[in-house]
């Protein structure tokens, strides 16, 4: 479904990504891994054109979308659950799930905001509260059905329980495991990695910029050597 290959990005003279390549097929749950700053968000902003790639190709579906812009990536069904959040602070939980509900690919089972609260009940009661009165495991409940309400076909999460107590992340991670039964296609980034082991199919280790290893979670499970030396597990 989704296809990277051989991205470079640049921040000004610097390179951040190295020939970035990966895919994600359609009902699979793929994960990035890697320490901080090897260019596991760059990568998820250079595929979402938030950030405008030098080279390298994304492809969708067989189509070539690299360089669209962020509105463009949306409406073709990548659906992102942003590094830190982003919850608009001035609107209410209920105005920021109507501030991105659309279906552009015509989905049939698509995604309403009483949906959204039966996946996340404490959304229901906080309803009417501001996007800046949330605790952080709210907010991240809040982007996550955000990012649903849009119907995607893809669901890209960077680094969604990061810094969450272990309750809520427990309820993040249940709700991924149903929308992966569900069908839905999901690229994640985390750091949790017995939680990653449990949800996801594949994983790609990212260092400076590039891939260095794959495999499924049975292989990266028993490569204790690749978790050291990469992960520093
Ligand atoms: P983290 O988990 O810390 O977010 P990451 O793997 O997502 O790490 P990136 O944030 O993509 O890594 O960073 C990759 C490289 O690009 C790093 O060397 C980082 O310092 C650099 N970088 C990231 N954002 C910028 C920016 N806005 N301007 C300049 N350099 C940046």
């Amino acid at each position: 479904m989704l296809k990277v290959g051989n991205l470079e990005t640049f921040y000004g003279t610097s390179q951040a990504l190295f020939g970035m390549s990966f895919e994600v097929n359609a009902g699979e749950v793929v994960t990035l891994l890697g320490r901080n700053g090897m260019g596991k968000t760059t990568t998820v902003n250079s595929i979402m054109g938030i950030i405008k790639p030098a080279s390298g190709s994304v492809t969708l579906d067989g189509n070539e979308v690299v360089g669209s812009k962020s509105f463009k990536m949306a409406n073709l069904g990548l659906g992102l659950v942003p590094e830190g959040r982003q919850i608009f602070p001035n609107l209410s939980v209920r105005e920021n799930l109507i501030a991105t509900a659309s279906n552009h690919l015509n989905m049939s089972d698509v995604w309403t905001i009483e949906r959204v609260y039966e996946m996340f009940p404490e959304l229901k009661e906080r309803a009417t509260s501001m996007g800046n009165l949330l605790s952080g495991g709210e907010q991240q409940m809040l982007a996550i059905g955000r990012a649903l309400m849009t119907n995607p076909k893809l669901l890209v999460l960077d680094e969604a329980t990061e810094g969450l107590a272990p309750l809520i992340r427990d309820k993040i991670w249940k709700a991924l495991a149903q929308l992966r039964d569900s069908g839905l296609s999901i690229l994640v980034i985390d750091k949790n990695l017995n939680d990653l082991f449990q949800l996801a199919d594949r994983h790609y280790i990212v260092e400076k910029g590039q891939v260095v290893w794959s495999g499924n979670s049975k292989e990266l499970k028993m490569a204790k050597d690749i978790q050291q030396r990469y992960l520093g597990i």
